[in-house]
């Protein structure tokens, strides 16, 4: 009898398990509601500075922000917070990070009071299968998200919750547990990938900061092909980054700020086009260019 009792129980429990599951789906749909497919965006965040100057790529962004739908809340994948494992932030108030040296105090005085949204973190949980997804009370809005989301939500008044990258895993794992994410562009969120196309601080040529649009003969190579790759729709060899040449090597010498674009890459649809906004380079060896996908 005690071992019918202990079977018993053990078929009961993924029933629990799933029924948790589908409550917890069911109280977003209703808050969210469903809407058209929200665009999806990579934005080149350059300089932390780009959080509290006036220039071309902040009227850029702004313009971005203009041209979409509010937000029920966003999804950030930045270049700035790598972890061994996915974990997305859970908490009601996420603090704004300064994780950077050597800026003017202005800077560090900027706060970014965005809401959380621990509904859509858990959310995470159910909707991403290919790993377990952390949930995260610790991090908060590192400067790759809020120095770029504060010009498109200047009233701070849209939650946004980011996603980490898995510093141990390859370009197709970030690629595939992306594309996971689809549903959630039909119930308004708006998944945003914050890094740099071209991103080589040890090439920059700090003295032509100024140049505008000065990029070396390896950056705009690298850059002109991620965006021929790009516009085909093929996404195989901006997937194999490591294997394209001497341009891409030296333009992606360490991956966090290329991966965000994957995950932006692997969320268009058919029927959807990419275009491009900011499209520069700065200094040599960064690209600012960004990428808006939406129906065509
Ligand atoms: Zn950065």
């Amino acid at each position: 009898m005690k071992r019918k009792h202990f079977l018993k129980t053990l078929a009961i429990l993924p029933i629990a398990g799933t029924a948790m599951k589908l409550s917890s789906l069911n109280k977003m749909a209703e808050s969210f509601g469903d809407t058209e497919p929200m665009p999806v965006m990579f934005m080149g965040h350059g300089s932390p500075m780009n959080a509290i100057e006036e220039n071309d790529f902040v009227r850029g962004f702004r313009k971005m922000g203009e041209g979409i739908p509010t937000p029920n809340a966003v999804i950030c994948v930045s270049a700035h917070w790598e972890t061994k494992g996915t974990f997305v932030t859970a908490m009601e108030k996420p603090p704004t990070i300064h994780d950077f040296g050597g800026f003017p105090q202005a800077l560090f005085d900027v706060e970014y009071p965005a809401p959380g949204s621990p509904a859509l973190a858990k959310e995470m949980q159910t909707l991403v299968t290919k790993t377990a997804v952390g949930l995260d009370e610790q991090w908060g809005l590192d400067h790759g998200a809020w120095s770029v989301i504060k010009h498109l939500y200047p009233r701070a008044d849209v939650p946004v919750i980011q996603l980490s990258l898995d510093y141990s895993q390859p370009p197709q794992y970030h690629y595939d547990l992306a594309r996971q994410l689809s549903a959630l562009r039909k119930k308004g969120v708006l998944i945003i990938g914050s890094g740099n196309m071209v991103h080589n601080l040890g090439k920059v040529a700090w003295n032509r900061l100024n140049e505008t649009g000065f990029g070396f003969d390896w950056a705009i190579e690298a850059n002109d092909k991620m965006k021929t790759s790009i516009l085909s729709g093929d996404h195989t060899d901006l997937i194999n980054f490591k294997t394209q040449g001497k341009a891409f090597d030296l333009a992606i010498p360490t991956p966090e700020h290329y991966l965000p674009l994957l995950y932006v890459l692997a969320l268009q649809n058919k029927d959807e086009k990419p275009t491009f906004f900011n499209d520069q380079a700065v200094g040599g060896a960064l690209t600012m260019t960004s990428v808006k996908i939406e129906k065509a």
